[in-house]
């Protein structure tokens, strides 16, 4: 109804304001993007900053209803097409099927965002194959899914694009916390390098962005499991306070990413505590 309306609209208004204006202008005017995880957190406000440069977005998450949220407002940003996609990115499957469909019905994605992530915290002997494997499918397998079904697409077009990978200070700040998280989020950096050496005589770039800590879903529910309410709320201070982190934004995180690709930058940590850990970590790549 209208009231729906108003809200929608007002709501995209908020989005907008919270986009970078940035200097991308319609710097990806005509571009196809396609963003997974993008329901939301930093998928959804990465969705809406390349909507405001002009590109058409295909908006994949296996929450329908959150992709399809994310699509309409993007449309209302300036994208002009946006689709929703409701798809496992762990489901190679399902992955081809998604492909097939871009390929048939939007055109070769120009943009790829692999994004689509959880979170799992525990230290090592209480963590499960079967929590392995359930963040490996979706923060590796995901990744590695995209990379060569939408990678192949570009590579076979020959026109060149981008692939952006989510991964994770995680990924080179070793932590008693988050074992699998940070394992998985190491193997999607080296992936990126490894793919970024092998598709650059093509014109494809490939980068790896690693933030710190950012206010999402993500962190707000996988890292305060099976505590109380109030020792969440004593917990989530305490790490507020230890890291001053209190609220870094997804928006920030979707400027990086379009930044990366409009540079075609390797690696790219984004909050401070991200870019402060790479330069003490043995693990950190130096380029
Ligand atoms: P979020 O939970 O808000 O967003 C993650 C999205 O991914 C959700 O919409 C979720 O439905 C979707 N998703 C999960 N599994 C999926 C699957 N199998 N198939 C399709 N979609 C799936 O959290 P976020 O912080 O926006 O996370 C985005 C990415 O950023 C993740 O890869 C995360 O690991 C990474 N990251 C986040 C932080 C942080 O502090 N928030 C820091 C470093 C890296």
């Amino acid at each position: 109804g209208p009231a729906g309306k108003a809200r929608r609209e007002s709501r995209a208004r908020r989005a907008r304001d919270l986009v970078a204006s940035g200097p991308y202008g319609e710097r990806f005017g005509g571009q196809l993007v396609l963003v997974t995880g993008a329901a939301s957190g930093i998928g959804r406000a990465t969705a809406f900053a390349f909507a405001e440069s002009g590109a058409r977005v295909v908006v994949v998450d296996r929450d329908a209803e959150g992709a399809a949220r994310t699509a309409e407002m993007a449309r209302l940003i300036g994208a002009p097409r946006a689709w929703a996609e409701t798809v496992d990115v762990g489901d190679e499957e399902a992955m081809e099927r998604l492909a097939e469909k871009v390929a048939a019905e939007y055109g070769t994605v120009d943009v790829l965002v692999n994004n689509a992530g959880i979170g799992l915290s525990g230290p090592f002997l209480d963590t499960t194959s079967e929590d392995w494997k359930k963040v490996l499918d979706v923060n590796l397998w995901g990744v590695i899914h995209g990379c060569r079904i939408f990678g192949g697409q570009m590579a076979a077009r020959g026109q060149g694009g981008h692939i952006v990978n989510t991964a994770s200070a995680a990924a080179y700040q070793p932590s008693r916390a988050l074992p699998a998280y940070s394992t998985s989020k190491a193997a999607v950096l080296m992936l990126s390098e490894c793919l970024r050496a092998e598709l650059a005589g093509q014109g494809i770039g490939v980068s790896a962005i690693c933030p710190g800590f950012v206010n999402t879903a993500i962190t707000s529910t996988a890292r305060f499991t099976g505590v109380s309410a109030e020792e969440e709320k004593r917990r989530r201070k305490r790490t507020a306070r230890l890291y001053g982190l209190r609220n870094y934004p997804p928006e920030k995180v979707a400027d990086a990413i379009l930044r990366a690709v409009v540079r075609n930058e390797a690696v790219v940590p984004v909050t401070p505590e991200a870019r402060g850990a790479r330069l003490l970590s043995r693990f950190a790549p130096r380029t």
